[in-house]
């Protein structure tokens, strides 16, 4: 079936009333299944990537009354200090996801350009790009889960962004930095690659920030909500040349940053919050590195993959088998089993130590 096909089908099932009104491109679409919309019934919630807790912060609301700043200059600076690039080089944003929309919004004609993505990954970029009537061209990871570098650099004229993920959700695997490099090289002047970096901290040394002072077509997508544990917040960066930031400030809302959320981001950027921040991710990998170990060596198991956000992909036996069980227990995990290549994975978050010996309990479990 042609997209328009798509369209025309689903319209023709919830085409009545009110949503006649809606734009054609809108009553067509389903919406992002976040974790939270999925749902469940369970009381260890392991399934959307979240810190086990968040930590202790102070509101000062003498200046609600105010319309707040823009862009909060406190967070900006301590985000460019912290992330070793310049303050024009920031865009602070409603989580990492508004930036994956406003790059849509600002650089991809409705009904005209493209982005181009490599499945499986995060959802939010096909979402962005539906949303905004902005077509999709897909070039699968690689059997080894790279993105195939030659077959997106033969693409460049067809789109407008590449959206890379490293550490990809869900796979966990890192983007090589050498086949980026030559991609961007080859997207010189002609496309934005933006490599969405919403895990990097638990795996720092392997960000590509670095690159931002020579390719003024590369982008960083950052977050508050995984490492830092503040996913309730919906704080988030784009990391780009000034150019591009000074571009995504024309199509962002006038006051995207609550004065509650630019204050709490702030002290979480502090010394001290930095250093919260990295005693968590050190507790998560000594976490991750025992939970894969035991994984890998369980016979229900038959992959654990690339181990380098909060979060382990893990290819079971009988995945759906394996998640129900995990529901009946309480324990609520994210099913990837419908995605190309991902038959009977699924995603477990490193949460606390006791919920994570939940986990291999029911594993252990006679069945
Ligand atoms: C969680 C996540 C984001 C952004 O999440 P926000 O909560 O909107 O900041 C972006 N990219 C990936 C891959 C993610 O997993």
């Amino acid at each position: 079936m042609s997209q328009n096909d798509l369209i025309n089908s689903a319209l023709s099932q919830s085409d009545t009333g009110i949503s006649q009104l809606a734009r054609k491109q809108v009553r067509a679409l389903t919406p992002y299944q976040s974790a939270r919309r999925i749902g469940g019934q369970g009381h260890i919630w392991l399934n959307a990537n979240e810190a086990a807790a968040s930590g202790e912060y102070q509101l000062d609301c003498a200046r609600l009354n105010r319309y707040p700043e823009c862009q909060p200059p406190q967070v900006v600076d301590r985000y460019a200090a912290y992330a070793g690039v310049s303050t024009e080089q920031v865009l602070v944003t409603r989580g990492g996801d508004e930036g994956i929309e406003l790059l849509i919004r600002t650089f991809c004609e409705p009904g005209q350009d493209s982005i181009l993505l490599c499945s499986p990954t995060y959802g939010m970029y096909a979402i962005s790009a539906q949303t905004n009537d902005v077509g999709i061209i897909d070039v699968p990871l690689s059997t080894e889960r790279q993105p195939e570098f030659d077959a997106i650099i033969a693409k460049l004229d067809q789109v407008k962004i590449v959206f890379l993920c490293s550490p990809n959700n869900p796979t966990g695997d890192l983007v090589d930095q050498a086949g980026l490099c030559r991609l961007l090289s080859a997207a010189k002047g002609r496309a934005l690659v933006v490599v969405d970096e919403a895990y990097i901290e638990f795996c720092p040394s392997f960000s590509q920030a670095s690159l931002l002072a020579d390719y003024p077509e590369l982008v960083l997508i950052r977050t508050l909500s995984k490492a830092f544990g503040l996913a309730g917040l919906r704080c988030g960066f784009t990391l780009a040349n000034p150019q591009v930031i000074e571009l995504l400030l024309k199509v962002i809302a006038p006051y995207p940053i609550p004065e509650p959320v630019a204050q709490i981001a702030a002290q979480a950027l502090t010394e001290q919050g930095l250093a919260v921040m990295r005693q968590r991710v050190a507790d998560v990998n000594d976490l991750k590195t025992t939970l894969g170990l035991q994984l890998s060596q369980h016979s229900e198991v038959k992959e654990v993959f690339a181990p380098h956000g909060n979060y382990l992909l893990v290819r079971f036996k009988d995945g759906a088998a394996l998640f129900a069980r995990m529901a009946k227990a309480g324990i609520i995990l994210r099913d990837f089993a419908s995605r190309p290549g991902l038959a009977d994975c699924i995603r477990i978050t490193i949460g606390t130590p006791a919920e994570m010996d939940a986990v291999l309990d029911v594993l252990q479990q006679e069945q």
